[in-house]
């Protein structure tokens, strides 16, 4: 999936974060395992006393995640995931967590708050066990104007371009303002809009972040979301404002699929 992030020109640089709560496939060879780092602090270092972020995250308690590394390259880490990823557990206190793999790779410094969505997935009982963010060309274009920040106006307009748009990607695209990367209030808008019931949302001006069951599936409730873009983009290049399938036509989808919105 890091090579495909890489490929579609969504991962310049060390852009994009993967966590994935693995903590399913741990047995207890691996669980005897000895850590090869100290115990670390989960806390966002700028996180304010009312935030629910960076103090403890009760529901990761022994939980396990695959991480990014931090300043680490999805093209290098679809090459080599143990040199540019980290495998981490939770421990006890949920406060700290240890390394536990081949190399002691720091975790992304987004580490904070993709936990608190993973905290919040499972105290919600959801099955989703994947986040991803990543800069998706169209999709981040789209935010550069206001039209398109209005709840829902990007999610009826991507719907509208093709009917696999609708079915795929059931939920739409939650919209969050403008904020600091790796702030404990991005972190805290994402969460909200998630629990609003998207899988996918959008950061003004940056990029998205998605959940899912597993990072593929994420990928392509993304990969879906953007093409739907282009395809407006296209139709604008060729000189003209498309006319998107009608509401009728995606409330036969919606009712045809048993979808969710
Ligand atoms: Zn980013």
């Amino acid at each position: 999936m890091a090579g495909y992030l890489w490929q579609k020109g969504w991962a310049e640089r060390n852009g994009g974060n993967i966590t994935v709560n693995v903590t399913a496939f741990v047995d207890d060879e691996m669980r005897a395992l000895p850590p090869i780092s100290e115990p670390r602090p989960i806390a966002l270092s700028g996180s304010s006393a009312s935030s629910a972020i960076g103090k403890t995250l009760p529901h990761l308690k022994d939980a396990w995640f695959y991480c990014k590394g931090t300043g680490r390259r999805m093209r290098d880490l679809a090459r080599d995931p143990m040199a540019n990823g980290s495998l981490i557990r939770i421990l006890p206190d949920c406060a700290r967590y240890e390394i536990v793999a081949d190399a002691p790779v720091a975790p992304t410094s987004e580490l904070p708050s993709h936990l608190a969505v993973h905290d919040y997935l499972l105290a919600k009982g959801s099955p989703y066990r994947a986040s991803l963010h990543t800069h998706p060309i169209e999709l981040v274009a789209l935010t550069h104007s206001r039209k398109w920040l209005e709840k829902d106006a990007a999610t009826h307009m991507l719907w509208s371009m093709i009917p696999e748009t609708r079915a795929f990607c059931p939920r739409g695209l939650g919209m969050v303002p403008y904020m600091m990367p790796s702030s404990v209030e991005l972190a805290e808008a994402t969460i909200r809009a998630i629990d609003e019931d998207y899988d996918v949302v959008m950061w003004e001006k940056h990029g998205v972040f998605a959940v899912e069951t597993d990072i593929m599936n994420a990928f392509d409730q993304v990969d879906v979301l953007n093409k739907a873009a282009q395809i407006y983009i296209a139709a604008r290049g060729m000189g003209f404002e498309p006319d998107g399938m009608t509401d009728a036509q995606m409330r036969e989808l919606a009712d045809a699929f048993g979808l969710p919105k």
